[in-house]
């Protein structure tokens, strides 16, 4: 292991002469943690008000006082991006203010410190170049970045937390969709995922193991995994436990509207875009869960699936099953959708932004 860089400006990077791929067996690649090279480290105090002093350190275990806010009463919050390696060898991010500001949104709800979007932006580059050699060769997948946002200063009483540590890790992935199927999803109507007035709408920690129980579940009895109904009425859509759901009838696509339970994801505010370009109306509203078992076609969205048709759900005792496969819009989204993102089509939109 290099010595670690210490800098912030991203004017050297860390790299390895004469290797420009790490020993990893790029076809196996699923969406396991692989340890890369570098982390990225910044911290804020309540006292200094302001992130500063971020750091590349070699990737490994961090240590934090048992007393730490996260620890203690979750006060955490994450995201997730990708970079591709294109065909001419430069490697790209798609949309990573998205997430910078989305980080900020939960950050408040939260009531934490948080970087700035350009603060976020350039940590997020420099991870990605100090692991260089981590980025999948075009076509094998892509790096994963997954920034965290947590209280890390001690505390006993409940209150947030005195300092705060945002970290960038990596991990290479492969392609999702290698060899997966339509998913068979099983619509919950009982075990809830967010309230209303709660934090369904930002990417705070404490939303994910709460969905473990439902899914645990459904993945017992052979559905891929869970559909949660919005906990006020228990009858409209919302979403899975990290993707966003659309449904097709005829030309009109819809998509449950952002009103605090659902997380803002950048995948579906993407694809609502692409399928305006193809002259689809989109509507953004309340999804009765009669509207799903009518749709022609569902799918959902999300940074690590990009767009995953849905061959079924199961509501009580309904089964309905759904168009898949060649002739599908999902399918023709997801591949204007990862062209853009792998540079493989034309960006008209501006999302992607080199990193080298
Ligand atoms: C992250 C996430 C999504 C998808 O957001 P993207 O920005 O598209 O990756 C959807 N739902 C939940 C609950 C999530 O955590």
């Amino acid at each position: 292991m290099a010595p670690p860089p210490v800098q912030t400006s991203g004017e050297t990077t860390p790299h390895r002469d004469g290797e420009q791929y790490a020993n990893v067996n790029w076809d196996e690649l699923g969406f396991d943690a692989v340890p890369t090279d570098y982390m990225y480290v910044m911290k804020c105090s309540i006292e200094e008000g302001d992130f500063s002093h971020g750091k590349l350190i070699p990737y490994g275990n961090i240590e934090l006082s048992p007393s730490a806010g996260v620890l203690n009463y979750g006060q955490g919050l994450f995201e997730g991006l990708k970079a591709y390696r294109r065909e001419d060898g430069r490697i790209q991010l798609f949309r990573p203010e998205q997430n910078a500001l989305r980080m900020k949104m939960g950050a408040e709800r939260m009531c934490m410190l948080s970087p700035t979007v350009e603060q976020f932006v350039d940590a997020v580059k420099q991870t990605v170049i100090a692991n260089n050699r981590f980025v999948p060769p075009p076509g094998k997948g892509a790096l994963y970045l997954r920034p965290l946002l947590m209280g890390s200063g001690p505390l006993l009483g409940l209150a947030p937390a005195p300092e705060y540590t945002f970290l960038i890790f990596a991990s290479p992935v492969g392609n999702y969709h290698k060899g997966r199927p339509a998913l068979k999803l099983f619509v919950e109507d009982k075990l809830q995922r967010a309230m209303p007035g709660g934090t369904g709408g930002v990417k705070s920690i404490t939303n994910y193991s709460p969905v473990y129980l439902a899914q645990t579940k459904a993945k017992a009895k052979g559905y891929s995994d869970v559909l949660f109904l919005d906990s006020a009425h228990g009858k409209y859509v919302e979403e899975l436990a990290v993707c966003n759901i659309f449904i097709v009838k005829g030309n009109v696509v819809s998509t449950p509207a952002i009103q605090g339970t659902i997380l803002p994801g950048v995948t579906r505010k993407s694809i609502i875009e692409i399928a305006l370009g193809f002259g689809y109306q989109v509507e953004e509203r309340l999804i009765p869960v009669e509207d799903l078992l009518e749709a022609d076609e569902v799918f959902c969205t999300g940074t690590a699936v990009i767009v995953n048709s849905v061959g079924g759900v199961t509501y009580q005792d309904k089964r309905v099953e759904y168009k898949t496969g060649k002739e599908t819009l999902s399918k023709k989204l997801y591949e204007t959708l990862i062209g853009i993102q792998t540079g493989r089509v034309e960006d008209k939109m501006g999302w992607t932004l080199e990193v080298n």
